[in-house]
């Protein structure tokens, strides 16, 4: 089981996969630049080299999660441009930081309707994996459904998946806080939920899980992640994914509340005795 949690990057790529092992990660997830930011990111090239040699030799297994701020379905023309470009460097960060896939929010529609969210998301996932040849999938996000976002349930991000020209370099990031607040699971419909992900053929391209509880209720369209055990899922829910014999090879990434990163050393030995 590959649990392991989000570490900022700000000392280089290389310190950030040492930190991991330091707190007893077997994966860990870092932004490809500031987080609220497009701006380009200087890459040392020699960093990444070592850090990918480290990350080989302990088998620790990186994702790649890209900018909050990328709205794959805006309607503003100039800012379409920038979010395209700025994937496209995420894209390549990936593939120098050795991470499979890179982690993307599903658009949001911002007033403009499902319908134009939607027909512009296809066309921007066309746009910055047309010519992309490398072996990093894009991986979009599930969301809570917070003000326009979409993307809440398994059979849209399938959707938009299928409708783009480029469905074989897409794949999926599942964030349990997300899912929950979308009111697709709980502790109750975990079963259904594992079902339909096979059904849909979602599970196939699962390539990551974002494992967080909640701190808004159910069905609530709220983004609030809490710590495990400590929010409105519940430790016996998500112990589910823990045991679940899908997603033993999966990198399992905590994003939950911490005000220092040594915090989720005691949260990974907690999921660690279930
Ligand atoms: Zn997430
Ligand atoms: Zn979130």
């Amino acid at each position: 089981m590959y649990i392991g949690c989000h570490i900022s990057v700000g000392k280089g790529i290389y310190a950030a996969a040492e930190r991991a092992v330091e707190l007893g990660a077997r994966s860990f997830q870092v932004f490809s630049k500031n987080p609220r930011s497009l701006k380009p990111k200087k890459i040392d090239y020699e960093d990444a080299e070592k850090a990918v040699r480290f990350m080989k030799e302990r088998d620790l297994k990186l994702i790649l999660h890209t900018p909050y701020i990328t709205n794959l379905s805006s309607p503003k023309e100039d800012l379409t441009e920038i979010t395209i470009s700025s994937l496209k460097e995420d894209l390549h960060i990936a593939e120098v930081f050795g991470s499979p896939g890179a982690v993307v929010h599903v658009g949001k529609h911002v007033g403009e309707g499902e319908e134009f969210g939607f027909r512009r998301m296809v066309e921007t996932l066309n746009a910055i994996l047309g010519d992309y040849n490398g072996p990093v999938k894009l991986l979009l996000e599930n969301t809570a459904g917070q003000g326009s976002e979409m993307g809440l349930t398994l059979k849209e991000l399938m959707r938009i998946r299928e409708a783009t020209d480029v469905a074989d370099k897409i794949g999926f990031c599942f964030d349990t806080c997300h899912g929950f607040a979308a009111g697709i699971w709980n502790g109750e419909t975990y079963g259904e939920l594992v079902e339909e992900m096979e059904k849909t053929g979602y599970l196939e391209h699962l390539m990551a899980i974002h494992f967080n509880d909640s701190k808004a209720p159910f069905h609530s369209r709220k983004d609030r992640h809490e710590k495990i055990g400590k929010g409105e899922i519940g430790s016996e829910a998500l112990s589910r994914f823990i045991h679940d014999p899908h997603f033993q090879s999966l990198p399992i990434i905590l994003e939950t509340p911490v005000e220092d990163e040594w915090e989720y050393r005691d949260e990974m030995e907690y999921i660690r005795t279930w």
